[in-house]
């Protein structure tokens, strides 16, 4: 997914890594802005909608 403040790409690697869930707040790893993603399971396609927005405080 792509942040939406410096639109540089957060891999899945990055986020399992640090060990980020759905919609727990984390700083960019390019540009430090607050972020939070949110997974829309389940369409019965078997795709997964991901939103990625900006936390503010
Ligand atoms: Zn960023």
């Amino acid at each position: 997914m792509t942040c939406p403040t410096c639109e540089k790409h957060i891999g899945w690697d990055w986020l399992e890594d640090e060990c980020i869930e759905p919609n727990e707040a984390f700083d960019c790893p390019h540009c430090d802005e607050t972020l939070r993603y949110e997974v829309d399971e389940g369409t019965y396609l078997g795709a997964q909608h991901v939103t990625i927005e900006v936390v503010d405080d």
